[in-house]
């Protein structure tokens, strides 16, 4: 349940001033905030971020507000001042208080003819993912029925950018469930592995961690970029392959790894099992819940 929301008055991503108070004002987040004119809702016309919070900070507030500023490009919304959305984060996540949460950050397209964006931050409670972390889950490879050429080829379907039309995302997990699996992974129509609704794929062979180039029109997930500093911090190799989806059951280990949910290795692709290494797991999961900026 949203314990915290703050409705935020965009403005210009060059305006300076010394503090963004005037632009914000808290409301009740159980109680009516958007007018039924906006196109969040009518068209899942915008874009967000989450971010985890533990203990009471805010995890990877830069790379986050990095992709919010790179799917507001990709989507032709006006570039948001990054000054004034941290000071939200951090007001939102002064709100917090121990154990993990989760802050949402929301740029709409506004109100049809409406002056400018709307824009909000919420804080809730975080999901309790510790089983997914320590027991792992089981995937499904799903077609998303689009070439890797679609991303460069139509720009338009916005591959890549954070959109709030995640309806086909939601949809992908509801199949994977139908099948018996926790989450999908994507690839290509022509077979490349891509991403799953929610997270990014790091794949294992011996020592080195790869996960598929961002280019193709995926998200480049802020946890990835972490956990490969953590991992290249303690020698292992990292880098970003173009990898066929075979690439994922034939992997050493591999995890799907998203800002709340954190590292969840997979136990199983399309039904063959993939092994677990316990201890690599629990470690990259305490680095992703200490405090990293
Ligand atoms: N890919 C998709 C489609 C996502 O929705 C997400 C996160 O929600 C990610 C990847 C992982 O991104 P991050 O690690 O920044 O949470």
């Amino acid at each position: 349940m949203t314990r915290f929301a703050l409705l935020i008055r965009p403005v210009a991503a060059d305006d300076h001033r010394s503090g963004f108070s005037d632009t914000f004002a808290e409301t009740d987040p159980s109680a009516p905030a958007l007018s039924v004119g906006e196109l969040s809702t009518q068209r899942g016309d915008g874009i967000f971020e989450s971010i985890g919070v533990v203990d009471g900070h805010a995890q990877e507030v830069g790379p986050h507000l990095e992709r919010l500023e790179h799917s507001a490009r990709l989507c032709d919304l006006p570039a948001p001042n990054l000054t004034q959305w941290r000071e939200a984060i951090a007001i939102a996540a002064s709100h917090s208080g121990p154990g993990e949460y989760v802050i949402k950050l929301i740029l709409s397209r506004g109100v049809e003819h409406g002056p400018t964006p709307t824009a909000w931050v919420t804080l809730a409670p975080a999901a309790d993912n510790s089983q997914a972390r320590t027991e792992g889950i089981a995937v499904v490879t799903l077609d998303r029925g689009i070439d890797s050429e679609a991303p460069a080829r139509a720009p338009w379907l916005l591959l890549g950018a954070k959109t709030l039309s995640y309806a086909v995302n939601m949809a992908a997990i509801r199949e994977a469930h139908k099948r018996g699996a926790d989450d999908a992974v994507f690839h290509s129509s022509d077979g490349i592995l891509l991403e799953a609704p929610t997270a990014s794929v790091v794949i294992r062979r011996g020592d080195r961690f790869v996960t598929p180039a961002p280019g193709a029109g995926i998200l480049h997930g802020t946890t990835q970029i972490s956990l490969f500093q953590y991992l290249s911090s303690r020698g292992f190799e990292v880098g970003y392959e173009t990898l066929r989806t075979e690439a994922l059951a034939e992997a050493d280990a591999a995890w799907l790894v998203s800002s709340v949910r954190l590292a969840a290795p997979i136990t199983s692709v399309d039904e063959s099992s993939l092994t677990v290494d316990d201890e690599l797991t629990a470690e990259m999961n305490a680095y992703l819940l200490s405090p990293r900026d």
